[in-house]
């Protein structure tokens, strides 16, 4: 009211007219800032794909998997195995790819191991074995990705989801790493956000399967945040199809869609 009066009529029609002309040209504008405003509400459920295996002979999968992130507006997390960034020349197809993920903005490229070794349960890459050999392979991973890629690698997984105690020591002595995915042991001596929250899209390794993941969330649907573990080297052509599907079901949940260390720093004050 108070307002009003000192307002001449003139002014307010100016008012009027301005506010028109903006809302007339501006509209798209408008929509994003609202939809950003409520995109940053921290109530809402956070999904984390965790694809595993990155690698030269598996591109070829990652490239249909990143197409899918991409088109659908979503974001996932790349585990690569630190070996195959080795060589120069002959593998530029390959390492192509690897910026091109990373420069989507929308993929992030994560430590899986650097030779992704393997002897059943009880001896792989970061389980049984020496410190000084799991903290060489760790190091020549993170140098690697970083010298041919300019990629400074924030998130840790490792082969099989299989580490020890030794693990723990050894990614502790790495701050750039915050993120460790699925850690076998955990203890309070852990410096990094430890994402235990685990809900399957794969019935048995690399087996994706629509109605079995919707089985999972919805007997989980309450919680914070879920990681979403596949192996897309491993999927047929319906596979990708089912990965679509999945993303389509869970945008009707009102998820935000994050990458591992995305969600890290949404945590932080
Ligand atoms: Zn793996």
């Amino acid at each position: 009211m108070t307002v009003k009066n000192k307002l001449c009529p003139g002014k307010n029609q100016v008012l009027l007219f301005i506010t028109g002309l903006f809302l007339l040209i501006e509209p798209p504008f408008l929509l994003k800032a609202q939809s950003t405003i409520s995109g940053s509400q921290a109530t809402r459920q956070v999904i984390i794909f965790k694809f595993d295996d990155l690698r030269e002979s598996t591109q070829s999968a990652f490239q249909k998997a990143a197409d899918i992130i991409t088109r659908k507006e979503c974001k996932a997390g790349f585990g690569i195995v630190g070996n195959s960034c080795e060589g120069n020349g002959e593998k530029e197809t390959y390492f192509n790819r690897i910026k091109n993920f990373n420069n989507t903005g929308r993929i992030e490229i994560w430590a899986h191991g650097y030779d992704h070794f393997m002897r059943g349960d009880t001896l792989t890459e970061f389980r049984n074995m020496p410190y000084q050999h799991q903290y060489e392979h760790f190091k020549k991973t993170l140098d690697l990705v970083y010298e041919k890629f300019g990629i400074i690698m924030h998130t840790f997984g490792t082969p099989g989801n299989k580490s020890d105690s030794t693990t723990n020591i050894v990614i502790n002595q790495f701050p750039q790493i915050e993120v460790y995915l699925f850690p076998f042991l955990s203890d309070t001596t852990n410096k990094q956000l430890l994402l235990k929250s685990r809900v399957d899209m794969e019935q048995g390794v690399g087996n994706i399967n629509y109605e079995y993941f919707v089985k999972n969330y919805t007997e989980r649907a309450g919680r914070p945040y879920m990681v979403l573990q596949g192996h897309p080297a491993m999927w047929k052509e319906e596979g990708f199809n089912t990965l679509g599907r999945i993303i389509d079901f869970l945008k009707t949940k009102g998820v935000d869609f994050m990458t591992p260390y995305e969600y890290c720093k949404s945590l932080k004050p």
